[in-house]
């Protein structure tokens, strides 16, 4: 059986290997370069959560994935993912907080709920008001994006699958004998065909409609006055939702600065290759007043600012399944902002589903016929 994979970022990347690693014959095709800065793999870092505010229904699914991120690690000799530790943050009455704790109590995550002046003696970067919860969890902590898809790609292409960058896909045909891919004016036929475009999908799924969507998230880096106080081993990353500001950050890499973001909705992409990627002063806004209320010793002025694009769905979960008209194709997409934690287990279902197997964690949930996508 031949495959080929549309979109080498997080789920394209990590399918890849998965259908090398099932000894398939697997060509991926990426339209930039490999894990480029624009697409959701740039950045960095992205939060790995267990303790799931999207609903304890995914911790099967990030228990699976944090198994394949090891194996991953363990056959390339990369260090992927670091469970530093995390902190949820919220207002009792918030449902996302709701959804922590019953991924905790569901699957006995190990946890600590601290107490205001627990909180802010063992977590001093941070502001805690007194009607907050604090939940301190150890199975979070960071991956590190862009080195987990250059080293799925690598380990996939030692695999024997083949890695073409530069190459967007024009168009996907579903004909008699197979599907067939435009690429450079040319037509190229596979036996089935994975489609993981994030937030490029509806420039070859037009008919998809407006339940699936772009997104543009912006991710800014700030200086600190003492940058040991954010190392990983003393500030875990988090998420909190007060005062309507949602944000999330993670320690310092590199030595110099920390990255905080704000995962209210950032703006609809119509188009995204016309999409400006630079930030503006506005758009920081949010972000400057995370820093200036919720935290302590960052300076406002973040020294680096970047947009990238995701796809979203209307619910906020991802969309799994076949477009009308093309059993041959399985599409993969509208994973919401949060959805790189859990690539190696969306590859592995999805190279089970393509090979005509059950997933080995079910992924029937995201089944991207219960929201009206196509027209
Ligand atoms: C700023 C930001 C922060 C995030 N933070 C987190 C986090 O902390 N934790 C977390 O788990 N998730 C996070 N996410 C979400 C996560 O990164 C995305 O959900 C995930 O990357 C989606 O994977 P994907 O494969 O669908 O899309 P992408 O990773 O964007 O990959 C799609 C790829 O397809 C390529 N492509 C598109 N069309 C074509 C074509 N026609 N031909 C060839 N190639 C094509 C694109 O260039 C791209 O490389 C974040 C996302 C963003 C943008």
């Amino acid at each position: 059986m031949k495959v080929a994979v549309i979109g080498l970022g997080a789920m394209g990347s990590l399918a890849l290997w998965q259908l090398a690693q099932q000894g398939v014959k697997a060509v991926g095709f990426e339209q930039f370069g490999l894990a480029d800065a624009r697409t959701g793999v740039g950045g960095e870092s992205r939060l790995f959560r267990t303790a799931y505010k999207e609903g304890p229904q995914y911790v099967p699914l990030l228990k699976r994935a944090r198994v394949l991120w090891r194996e991953l690690e363990a056959q390339t000799g990369q260090a992927l993912l670091h469970l530093n530790g995390g902190l949820t943050i919220g207002h009792p009455a918030d449902e996302a907080i709701a959804r922590v704790l019953q991924s905790i109590e569901q699957f006995a995550i190990d946890h600590q709920r601290l107490a205001p002046a627990e909180a802010r003696a063992r977590f001093p970067a941070h502001r805690f008001s007194d009607d907050e919860v604090v939940i301190f969890d150890r199975e979070s902590g960071y991956l590190r994006p862009e080195l987990a898809v250059t080293s799925a790609l690598r380990r996939a292409r030692d695999l024997g699958a083949e890695v073409h960058g530069h190459s967007p896909v024009a168009r996907v045909e579903q004909r008699g004998d197979g599907v067939w891919l435009e690429l450079a004016g040319a037509w190229q036929r596979f036996d089935k065909v994975l489609v993981t475009a994030g937030g490029w999908v509806k420039r070859l799924y037009p008919a998809l409609g407006s339940p699936v969507f772009t997104r543009k998230l912006i991710l800014s880096w700030f200086p600190a006055r003492d940058i040991a106080a954010f190392s990983p081993e003393r500030f875990p990353i988090f998420t909190r939702r007060s005062q309507g500001y949602f944000s999330f950050g993670v320690p310092s890499l590199e030595g110099s600065m920390v990255k905080v973001g704000i995962s209210t909705p950032g703006h609809v992409v119509e188009h995204p290759d016309q999409v400006d990627l630079r930030i503006s002063e506005a758009e920081l806004a949010d972000t400057r007043h995370v820093i200036q209320h919720f935290l302590n010793g960052l300076d406002p002025d973040p020294v680096r600012s970047s947009g990238h694009l995701d796809a979203y769905s209307a619910d906020s979960h991802a969309v799994i399944g076949h477009p009308p008209g093309q059993p041959g194709v399985l599409l993969v997409g509208g994973f919401s902002g949060h959805g790189f934690k859990l690539a190696p287990a969306i590859g592995e279902a999805a190279t089970a589903l393509l090979l005509g197997r059950p997933a080995p964690v079910s992924v029937s949930a995201f089944n991207l016929h219960r929201l009206p996508v196509f027209h």
